[in-house]
């Protein structure tokens, strides 16, 4: 900061002494070039326009005496509105990165920012109002509440809101709808197939408006033909303009992205710009 003060102090002398100068305008204008350098390189190393942003990130898990190293430095910058599959064999750390991004786990080192807030020494209070202000999330098992019907399990979101019964149904019934799950509102779960499920699954990581769905194998569990239906909404999803950030280890899945991540020995071995992504005709999720 004091670097920014002397610059400022010297325009200020400059303009005094050329004040009369025909050359004023032009002496003015390096000036507030030097300051305005000045100011940039202050900028903080992060780049707060990201969605997200990784630096440096590590992260360890000990059982007993052993350490196991599986974040080791990873770097990643997401912009709002990108659709991204991170890949990589089983084991090589991508369900840890993708819960360090949803709050559900703390890195050891390293800097997060999620929409330019710094995820830091973290209580779970904190990380919950995050997690509902920000992130939805659909997992590989679908993780629904088997006692209660379609509609309650999406409406949920919304319960941990304190958002009344009735407000919550009858929004919950607009996101059914969506993923044309209307017919199956009072249903449970077990009476659901897979891609049913999973849409519903959808539904409830929609309700809350996050701005950010972490994904982690959402279509491990499926044939496909629904794992393609699966994606074709997720993709109509983004198109709203919600981040997407996909796990999967099928290629088929990853090539209806734009982005594709392989995390390899705990870092980022590559990280490409997926040129097949298919255009979706119909943006329906535009709630
Ligand atoms: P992936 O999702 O790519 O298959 P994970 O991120 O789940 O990989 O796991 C990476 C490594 O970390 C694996 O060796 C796994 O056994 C280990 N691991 C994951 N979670 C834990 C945990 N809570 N405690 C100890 N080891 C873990
Ligand atoms: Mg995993």
């Amino acid at each position: 900061m004091p670097h920014t003060f002397i610059n400022t102090n010297v325009i200020h002398f400059e303009f005094v002494v050329v004040v009369n100068n025909h050359k004023m305008n032009a002496l003015i204008a390096v000036a507030l070039f030097v300051v305005t350098l000045d100011i940039g390189l202050q900028k903080p190393q992060h780049n707060n326009t990201m969605m997200i942003s990784l630096n440096n990130i590590h992260k360890s898990y000990e059982t007993g005496s052993n350490k196991l190293h599986v974040l080791k430095g990873i770097d990643l910058n997401v912009e709002a509105g990108e659709m991204v599959a991170v890949m990589g064999s089983s084991g090589s750390g991508k369900s840890t990165l993708l819960n360090i991004l949803g709050l559900l786990d703390m890195h050891d080192q390293g800097d997060y920012y999620l929409d330019g807030n710094l995820i830091k020494n973290m209580n779970e209070t904190k990380a919950a109002q995050l997690r509902n202000k920000f992130l939805g999330f659909v997992f590989q098992s679908f993780n629904l509440i088997s006692f209660k019907n379609a509609v309650e399990n999406v409406a949920l979101p919304l319960y941990y809101q304190g958002v009344s019964r009735r407000s919550r149904n009858k929004l919950a019934m607009e996101y059914l709808d969506r993923v044309g799950l209307l017919p199956w509102a009072e249903h449970l779960p077990n009476e659901l197939s897979g891609g049913q499920k999973q849409r519903l699954a959808i539904a409830r990581s929609l309700i809350a408006k996050p701005k950010v769905i972490l994904a982690d194998e959402p279509t491990g569990a499926l044939d496909s033909t629904t794992s393609s239906e699966v994606m074709d909404l997720f993709q109509e999803i983004n198109q709203s303009g919600i981040t997407l950030i996909i796990v999967t280890h099928e290629n088929d899945i990853a090539h209806k992205t734009q982005r594709i991540i392989k995390l390899r020995d705990g870092l980022i071995d590559t990280d490409h710009k997926n040129g097949h992504t298919k255009p979706v005709s119909k943006p329906i999720l535009s709630l």
